[in-house]
C-alpha cells in the first residue's frame, strides 16, 4: 500500500518521557541479545521497532518472530518488510525452544509474519515450533500471536492441537480502516479466528492500535465485537508511524482516553486489559496468566 509522504505530528511531552525509556542497556538486555544472535533468531521487538524494547529485554522477555523477517502482506502501520519470503528453516523450532530454555522464560510469546505464499499458510511449521518449545520447556507458558491463516479451520486445528496457553490474534484497527490500513486482511475473518479458538476452550486475546483516524465509538464497537466472539484478553496501544511512507499518524491519543477504554472493556467483561500509549500486543504478556494461574 502506498501512502503520500507525511511528517507525523510531534509527540506530546507525556509521550516523549515514555519513549525515552526504550533503550536496551542493562546486563540482562545484553544477555537476551547474545542468545538471539547465537541462535540466529528474529524478534518483533527489533523488527517492529517496539518502544518497549529496553523495558522488556531488561526483564528477560522477548517476542520471537518465526518464518522469516519478510511478510506477504503490507499493513500500513507495520515496519516489517513486504517481500517474497525465504523458504522455511526446518531447524527453527529447535532453535526457538533452546533460546527460550537459555533465557529461562516463564512466559514466551511466539508470532510470525503472514505466509500466504504457503499452502498451509505456515501453520504446520508454527505448530512444530509450539511442540518443540513445549517439549524442552514444559513449565513455560506459551502465547501464540497468530496470523489469520486465511481463516481456514484446518490451519487453526494444527495450532489448537499443540495447546498453547493463549491464542492471540490482533484485529489491529476498526473495520472502516481495513481497506486503507490492512488491505489483505478481513475484519470478519479475524473475528472468526478468535471465535473458533475461544469455542475450542482457548484463552483468546486480541489487540487494536489507536491514532490511525478511528472514532472512539468505532473502538467501542470493536470491543463489543471481540467480546461477542469470546475474546477475554485485550491490548490497546498507540500507533507510532515508523516512517514517512507508512500510514499517516493522525493523533496521539491521551492517556486518559486509554484509561477510559480500559474501564469500558473491563466493564464489558474482559478479564485482563492492557491499555496505554506504549502498550503492544505482548506488553506485560505474562501478567494475565500470572493472575489467572495465581503465579507470583
Ligand atoms: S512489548 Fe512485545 S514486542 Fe515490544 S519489546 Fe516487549 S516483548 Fe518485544
Ligand atoms: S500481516 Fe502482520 S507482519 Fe505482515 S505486514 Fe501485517 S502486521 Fe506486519
Amino acid at each position: 500500500m502506498r501512502y503520500p509522504e507525511t511528517i507525523p505530528p510531534a509527540p506530546p511531552e507525556w509521550m516523549k518521557v515514555r519513549l525515552k525509556m526504550g533503550t536496551p542497556d542493562s546486563t540482562s538486555a545484553r544477555a537476551v541479545r547474545e542468545v538471539l544472535t547465537r541462535q540466529r533468531l528474529v524478534t518483533v521487538c527489533e523488527e517492529a521497532s517496539c518502544p518497549n524494547l529496553g523495558h522488556c529485554w531488561s526483564q528477560g522477555t522477548a517476542t520471537f518472530m518465526i518464518m522469516g523477517d519478510k511478510c506477504t502482506r503490507s499493513c500500513g502501520f507495520c515496519d516489517i518488510r513486504t517481500a517474497k519470503p525465504m523458504p522455511l528453516d526446518a531447524a527453527e523450532p529447535q532453535r526457538i525452544a533452546q533460546a527460550i530454555q537459555e533465557m529461562k522464560l516463564r512466559h514466551a510469546v511466539i508470532t510470525s509474519v503472514d505466509r500466504d505464499d504457503l499452502a498451509d499458510c505456515g501453520s504446520t511449521h508454527f505448530a512444530a515450533v509450539i511442540a518443540a518449545t513445549r517439549a524442552l520447556n514444559p513449565e513455560t507458558t506459551l502465547e501464540v500471536l497468530i496470523p489469520d491463516f486465511k481463516g481456514k479451520r484446518e490451519n487453526l486445528e494444527r495450532i489448537w492441537n499443540e495447546k498453547p496457553d493463549i491464542i492471540n490474534h490482533n484485529v489491529e484497527t476498526v473495520p472502516t480502516l481495513y481497506k486503507s490500513i490492512c488491505p489483505q486482511s478481513n475484519y470478519q475473518v479475524s473475528l472468526d479466528v478468535l471465535r473458533m479458538s475461544a469455542q475450542q476452550g482457548f484463552l483468546a486475546k486480541s489487540g487494536i492500535i489507536l491514532g490511525l483516524g478511528e472514532e472512539i465509538s468505532e473502538v467501542k464497537q470493536v470491543i463489543s465485537d471481540l467480546k461477542a466472539a469470546g475474546t477475554q484478553l485485550l491490548t490497546i496501544g498507540q500507533y507510532l508511524q515508523p516512517s514517512s511512507a507508512h500510514a499517516p499518524l493522525k493523533e496521539f491519543v491521551a492517556p486518559e482516553v486509554f484509561d477510559s477504554l480500559k474501564d469500558h472493556a473491563l466493564a464489558a467483561g474482559f478479564i485482563h486489559v492492557e491499555a496505554g500509549p506504549l502498550v503492544r500486543s505482548s506488553y506485560h504478556a505474562g501478567d494475565a496468566l500470572d493472575r489467572i494461574f495465581g503465579r507470583k
